[in-house]
């Protein structure tokens, strides 16, 4: 995961790129509003945290120019106290979330993980196809086929594979899948989830008795395995 951080506080800087990295993000960063366009637009992110008060070029100007030019990166806006129609326009102007300085770091970490789950082509590199087995998925165009034959999915049996395949390697609970793909407002029971799992080893699995890439992991729920 690559984060840009436009900020022109030293000390934040130094603060966020430390607890950044030792999150496991990649950090760049530019300490005024052209030097960081220039740097999000030649280099691709994953994130980009943007101080709205920034020499050279404001956050909102950034901000502005990143979506005129089609990068679609989200981006967390920092605003100062009492900027309240500021977060407004920040929103606007095309930023996906915003933050009031001064902030506590763990509530930043959450806001740039609801902005990456909330954006799943930026997930894990998650590509526009892939495979495994014999199995391909194309998610562009949301079409999965086994040996090259078709393999016809449900809306739901194919956003529950997609979530699977960009948290891959992570464990799930079924309540936590009736949450991340289902929603909130949807209230099936957790049978939901298991029966939807069943349906996709038995379209994907070689033999869904014994899933080799949808595991259940027993007392915890499910995850992906490739
Ligand atoms: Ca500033």
């Amino acid at each position: 995961m690559k984060v840009l951080l436009v900020e022109d506080e030293a000390g934040l800087i130094l603060t966020l790129t430390d607890r950044l990295e030792a999150e496991g993000f990649a950090v760049k960063s530019a300490a005024d509003g052209e030097s960081g366009l220039n740097l999000a637009l030649s280099e691709n992110f994953d994130l980009i945290i943007l101080d709205v008060m920034l020499p050279r070029k404001n956050g909102y100007d950034v901000c502005r120019d990143l979506r005129q030019k089609s990068i679609n990166t989200p981006i967390l806006m920092l605003t100062a106290k009492g900027e309240t129609i500021d977060k407004v326009l920040g929103l606007k102007l095309g930023a996906d979330d915003y933050l009031t300085k001064p902030f506590e770091v763990i509530e930043l970490l959450a806001r740039l993980e609801a902005l990456l789950r909330r954006s799943p082509k930026t997930l894990n590199n998650s590509p526009d196809i892939f495979n495994f087995g014999d199995v391909e998925i194309d998610f562009k165009r949301a079409e999965v086929a086994k040996r090259s034959k078709t393999v016809e999915l449900s809306a739901m049996e194919f956003k529950l594979l997609q979530f699977l395949i960009e948290n891959r390697g992570a464990v799930h609970s079924r309540n936590q899948l009736l949450d991340e793909v289902w929603g909130y407002d949807a209230m099936p029971s957790t049978r939901t989830v298991d029966v939807h799992i069943a349906w996709l080893r038995q379209k994907l699995e070689d033999n869904p008795k014994y899933p080799q890439y949808i595991q259940t992991v027993h007392g915890f729920g499910y995850k992906f395995n490739s």
